[in-house]
């Protein structure tokens, strides 16, 4: 979708549809690089990485395979809490394979932060994260990040995968929602 559709709701786009090509590109570049010869599997996030995964996986020229996860973070209205249900599990096994975490955004970092350690224990030779955006917030905790495509503010944005009440979703770029449409 265009941003023509949604002007309205969307007070600044923050990322374009070219950036994010243009940035996906360079992290496809970067991953090539480092996991050379590798067994590599993509775990997305559903249903917000979707988009970033899509393009992410096709610029990647190693062979690599990929898999979904859903899960959902327990926690009061809209501050999660780190506490995580896994709503779809992977159906491939990690056991002895390199393993990059596909995320859309990283926040508080909490529900990232509880699935690289599930990866782990089940014996993935490694567990990478990369996420298209990154908030401020997502530097205070013990949370290794290895790929970001941008750094934005603590905005609530929306577009690329990024969903308001599965709305937006399917917008081509990335930007601030209104406060009007949520308040
Ligand atoms: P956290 O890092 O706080 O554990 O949670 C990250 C998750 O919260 C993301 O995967 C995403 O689903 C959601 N999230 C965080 N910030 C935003 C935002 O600005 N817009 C949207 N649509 N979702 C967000």
């Amino acid at each position: 979708m265009d941003l023509e559709q949604v002007k309205g709701d969307i007070t600044k786009v923050l990322v374009t549809e070219a950036q994010i090509a243009a940035r996906i590109k360079e992290l496809a570049a970067e991953i090539d690089d480092l996991y050379k010869g590798k067994d590599v599997l993509l775990v997305g996030v559903l249903k917000g990485a979707v988009m970033f995964m899509a393009d992410l996986s096709r610029a990647i020229q190693i062979p690599v395979a990929m898999d979904w996860m859903a899960v959902s973070s327990y926690g009061s209205g809209t501050q999660s809490s780190g506490v995580v249900r896994i709503l779809k599990d992977l159906d491939a096994d990690v056991l002895g394979r390199h393993v990059i975490i596909v995320e859309d955004i990283v926040d508080s970092g909490l529900t990232l932060s509880w699935l690289a350690s599930n990866l782990s224990a089940r014996g993935a030779a490694s567990v990478e994260i990369v996420a298209l955006l990154r908030k401020p917030e997502a530097a205070k905790v013990d949370v290794y990040v290895k790929m970001v495509g941008f750094d934005i503010p603590n905005e609530f944005v929306v577009g690329y995968g990024l969903d308001y009440a599965e709305k937006y979703r399917t917008l081509k770029d990335v930007g601030i929602l209104a406060p009007s449409v949520y308040s």
